[in-house]
């Protein structure tokens, strides 16, 4: 309940908590969960051939959400068989403008199902509900109806008079945005006449598998989306199908680099979207508080579990102390807790073993020398938290500075030139994305020229829209997701 006072009544300094914001959850109830779910092979769902199955929980409780069946090599070569049957039965001599007519009906569905998908993702994935709401499931519905428009256009894309689609397509996806993910793997493989085996991370199963009820739903043929959940056995038996002729992985480097030399010499094309460092680089005359809230965003968005992450600022040698000074007062009003709660900016964790990673980092700047804060947020008793953080007096060479965090901690180091911001920024074994706040129109584009990163967002960041490419350099990986290029990648041309 909100406390009632009268204006002439200060609020004392132990009751401004109360006084702030009260509760605003979204209702659970809006989302059924199973108490189990099989893998969705040929057009139904199905235990595994062993009848194993893991947990899913919800990260910021620990309580169990459901129990879902691991598919095993049997699972994933009768998954990889029944979308060879769907592409040469049914999907590829499909003409286009009927593909689009299902890629359309899925996006219709995922819009009036949005809220159940919102919640859902919020607790299996830890993220606050208000980006599920508002990012990620409009954005998977985004892409659904952008590919759906590609479908019956596809010889007037500039792949020649008629780009041939590859055929099955094995795509495996990350924990982070869950179902975003399964529609930018999705919807450019369908959209080209490809049928597809996807396999969601261990730890966020159900959106997927909600996704494949509602293809269901849409009417969409059997074996023409096929769900395999699991581990990364599970992922490394779908790469290794040799029925598979497209493999395209969002993940970790180091799993990217295991695929592709797995892949190495046979004849299955493969696009890998890998992490990064990027960096968010502030001059002395960008608009401060717009940069403040780019940096924010760019940071302790999905709590820092984003791969085009703004996780080092680059700040200009004679505004730091300024920046840092009203990014620090901006941190502390961020709110952490229920993901379920309106009002929550930072999340849970997803997982105990992230929040390990994260936390070894963290220890690392404090022991190689970089000062660090911490926004003094209270942490919940139970789950998987870890406040918003910085780091400064942070050098090139400190790990928090090389490698990808993939949590709610910021790098922050400065530059005097804009040569030295661009030395600084590109050095990097990574290459995916890279932010720059400046007043200067020509210094963008300046920039912009001379970073090695697929994006560069300027006086923004992490925006997307399906219709525009997205894919790194360097080890951030190969090929490119989104818009025409996205399409590309599932065609033979
Ligand atoms: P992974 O790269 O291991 O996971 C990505 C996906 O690949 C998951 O579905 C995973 O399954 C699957 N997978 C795991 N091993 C294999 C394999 N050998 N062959 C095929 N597929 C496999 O990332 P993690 O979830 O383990 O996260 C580790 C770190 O990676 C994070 O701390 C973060 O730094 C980084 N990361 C970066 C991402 C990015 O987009 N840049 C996304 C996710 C992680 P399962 O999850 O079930 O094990």
């Amino acid at each position: 309940m909100q406390l009632v006072r009268s204006k002439t009544q200060p609020a004392r300094p132990d009751e401004r908590a109360a006084w702030e914001y009260a509760p605003a959850p979204e209702s659970r109830d809006v989302v059924s969960v199973d108490a189990e779910y099989g893998l969705f092979v040929d057009g139904e769902f199905r235990p595994a051939a062993d009848g194993t199955t893991f947990a899913t929980i919800n990260p910021a409780t620990e309580e169990p959400l459901a129990r879902v069946a691991e598919a095993g090599a049997a699972d994933v070569e009768a998954a990889v068989a029944a979308a060879r049957r769907a592409y040469e039965s049914t999907w590829g001599p499909m003409p286009g403008r009927e593909r689009a007519k299902y890629l359309y009906r899925i996006a219709r569905v995922l819009q009036e199902r949005a809220r159940e998908f919102a919640v859902l993702e919020s607790l299996d994935n830890g993220k606050p509900i208000r980006e599920s709401r508002d990012v990620d499931i409009p954005l998977a519905a985004a892409h659904f109806f952008y590919y759906a428009g590609w479908a019956d256009k596809l010889e007037y894309a500039g792949f020649g008079p008629s780009p041939r689609p590859l055929g099955v397509a094995g795509q495996v996806i990350p924990w982070n945005f869950p179902l975003l993910m399964a529609a930018w793997k999705l919807a450019p493989a369908l959209a080209a006449g490809n049928t597809c085996v996807l396999k969601p991370a261990e730890t966020t199963p159900l959106t997927a598998l909600l996704l494949a009820q509602v293809c269901e739903q849409a009417g969409l043929p059997a074996g023409v989306v096929n769900v395999v959940t699991g581990g990364g056995d599970t992922g490394a038996a779908l790469v290794r199908q040799p029925g598979v002729n497209k493999v395209a992985f969002t993940g970790s480097t180091e799993v990217g680099k295991q695929i592709a030399a797995a892949l190495a010499g046979t004849p299955a094309k493969v696009t890998l979207e890998l992490g990064g460092k990027a960096a968010n680089i502030v001059f002395d005359d960008a608009p401060v508080e717009q940069a403040i809230e780019g940096i924010v965003s760019g940071i302790f968005f999905n709590q820092g579990h984003v791969c085009c992450a703004g996780s080092r600022l680059l700040v200009q040698e004679s505004v730091a102390d300024i920046v840092l000074d009203k990014l620090r007062r901006r941190l502390t009003t961020l709110r952490l807790g229920d993901p379920l709660d309106k009002n929550t900016d930072i999340g849970a964790i997803n997982s105990r073993q992230q929040l390990d990673k994260i936390t070894e980092l963290a220890a690392a700047g404090e022991a190689e020398g970089a000062e660090r804060w911490s926004s003094p947020c209270s942490i919940p008793d139970r789950g998987f938290w870890f406040p918003p953080t910085l780091f400064t007096g942070v050098s090139q060479s400190h790990r928090i500075a090389r490698e990808e965090i993939f949590g709610p901690v910021l790098s922050v180091l400065t530059f005097r030139t804009p040569e030295e911001a661009v030395t600084k920024a590109n050095n990097t074994r990574f290459g995916l994305s890279a932010g720059v706040w400046t007043d200067k129109g020509s210094r963008i584009l300046w920039l912009a020229q001379r970073l090695r990163a697929g994006v560069v967002w300027a006086n923004t960041y992490n925006r997307f829209d399906p219709a525009s490419p997205f894919g790194g350099y360097q080890e951030s990986g190969y090929g490119r997701e989104g818009g025409r290029h996205g399409l590309a990648a599932y065609l033979d041309v």
